[in-house]
């Protein structure tokens, strides 16, 4: 087996591991980031749209895997897109150099103060909106949408459509900001420049417009000259040594999935960033095969982001519905989150079909309750999540209350076309927690237990942000290797 030693090493390249390794090599550190998922930029394989799904629309699958609409058969190829099924939750998430910023709506909201404070009592919330969320807004060259091409472009009916209605059934509408480059839209509607949020080009991947991470934290992390990024390495396992430095059997695999060598990796130090479900499979299957050392904190406080799908049809489409054409970068969005009885935020979604479907498509997020935990089964080798319609119950009460109040002020029906019942409790874009910081980390990622391993992405945050969750993923990796380069914690 091919051995490397490597002081630091990151295993996953989305928000948490990006920005990780931006900070160390402007540090001056050496790093070695290991990513299962192809790198598309060195490859030079396009990304695939919605309506001709190719290589990149899933992870080794032999059909395509979007929430609604699978009549696409597919040759299983190393795709950005992957789905994660258990009996009540399917959980999507984005594989490849940049994670879920290839494949996500790259919808960058700030959450609320107030929810923020709840959900991190220990963080120092003043320096969160002082200074880590707007340098993350800088970083991850978030923007807004100009007001009048909003009011004049046909590929933002729906957005339109979807704001008028919830004004009419009496919700407060909010403007969402986004990492994709407006200007670059304005051109692309143009014709001044080839099209991506236009030709129905997101959850497969941009090929134009989109500022992922590989455009931006990890460019810049490239340039410094201290990252190697490994793509195609999928880590199997990780034991710790009796030095307290970590050795990992990985195996590198072609874009077909298969094998093509197993290869054994040592390092000093270790970050976690292979995303919620990635780094928890990680921790609890090394546990279970390794005798790896985990704190009980593990695995507990899981939730969905309180995500629930739905969305209604109108027997008339409304003045001509939402559109044939659609932007799939959604920019609008539902407050609701004051309400005492039913607070949800929700996206005003797109549903580029490439036909007028007369369907108006929202992915709440709402509060999480009750929460849930994840373990590992040594048997089917596969993660346990403790997860039924009893964490959800809430949410469906909300959407429940959300579509028949658009719908009395503006006719329509709960749209059965999309789901089975029109409820969609089981798509989940936002898994968070497990590995909760404070609880089963230091104040700083650290995991308890542990002198050389940290973790840094989206499990460190209690299942719930009240919304769309990668600006907070990011400031929560930022403040926390910041704090940790301070401390000398990689010297
Ligand atoms: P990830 O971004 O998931 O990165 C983890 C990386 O680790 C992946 O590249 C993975 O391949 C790699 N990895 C995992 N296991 C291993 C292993 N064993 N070995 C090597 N590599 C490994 N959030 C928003 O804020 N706004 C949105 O508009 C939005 N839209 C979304 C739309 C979709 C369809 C999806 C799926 C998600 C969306 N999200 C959105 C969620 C957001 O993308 C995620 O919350 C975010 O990417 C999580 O960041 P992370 O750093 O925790 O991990």
């Amino acid at each position: 087996k091919e051995i490397t030693d490597a002081p630091i090493l990151i295993i996953g390249s989305g928000y948490g591991g990006a920005v990780s390794a931006l900070r160390l090599c402007e540090a001056g550190k050496k790093v070695v980031m290991l990513e299962m998922g192809l790198n598309w930029e060195k490859s030079g394989i396009p990304f695939s749209n919605m309506l001709k799904p190719g290589k990149s629309a899933a992870w080794l699958k032999k059909k395509t895997i979007a929430p609604f609409m699978n009549i696409f058969s597919l040759t299983p190829f190393t795709g950005t897109l992957d789905r994660m099924d258990f009996e009540h939750i399917n959980i999507w998430v984005g594989r490849g150099v940049g994670g879920g910023s290839l494949v996500n709506g790259g919808m960058a909201v700030t959450p609320k103060e107030s929810y923020f404070r709840e959900v991190f009592p220990d963080l120092d919330a003043d320096k969160f909106y002082s200074t880590y969320f707007p340098l993350v807004h800088k970083e991850l060259k978030v923007n807004v949408i100009g007001e009048q091409f909003l009011k004049d472009c046909p590929y933002y009916k729906f957005t339109r459509v979807g704001e008028a209605e919830a004004h009419k059934a009496g919700f407060k509408t909010i403007r969402v900001p986004n990492v994709y480059d407006f200007q670059y839209m304005e051109k692309e509607y143009k014709n001044e420049v080839p099209r991506s949020a236009f030709n129905t080009e997101v959850i497969y991947g941009n090929n134009h417009g989109k500022n992922s991470l590989d455009k931006t934290y990890l460019k810049k992390a490239l340039e410094t000259g201290n990252l190697e990024i490994l793509d195609l390495h999928c880590v199997e396992n990780i034991k710790l040594n009796e030095d307290k430095t970590y050795t990992l059997n990985v195996q590198q695999t072609d874009t077909s999935g298969a094998v093509v060598a197993d290869k054994v990796f040592n390092c000093k130090k270790l970050i976690l960033a292979a995303g919620t479900m990635g780094t928890l499979r990680l921790l609890l299957k090394s546990n279970a095969v390794n005798h790896f050392p985990i704190h009980e904190q593990i695995g507990k406080s899981w939730g969905n982001n309180g995500n629930f799908m739905t969305g209604r049809n109108w027997v008339k489409p409304l003045s001509g519905g939402t559109g044939a054409k659609q932007s799939t970068i959604p920019v609008g969005g539902i407050d609701n989150w004051e309400d005492k009885e039913h607070p949800f935020f929700t996206e005003i979604a797109p549903l580029p079909m490439g036909m007028d479907v007369a369907t108006a498509l929202y992915l709440l997020i709402n509060r999480v309750d009750k929460k849930g935990e994840v373990s590992y089964n040594v048997n089917s080798q596969k993660l346990n999540l403790n997860w039924d319609q009893s964490n959800t119950a809430k949410m469906k009460e909300n959407a429940d209350y959300f579509i028949k109040k658009m719908n009395r002020a503006n006719g329509g029906t709960r749209s059965h076309f999309l789901f089975n019942n029109g409820f969609g409790a089981d798509v989940c874009y936002h898994p968070l927690g497990g590995c909760v910081l404070g609880k089963a980390t230091n104040e700083y990622g650290k995991l308890k237990d542990h002198n050389n391993l940290y973790v840094l992405d989206g499990s460190l945050i209690p299942g719930t942000i009240g919304v769309n969750p990668f600006v907070t993923i990011t400031a929560i990796a930022e403040y926390c290797i910041e704090n940790l380069i301070r401390q000398n914690e990689f010297a």
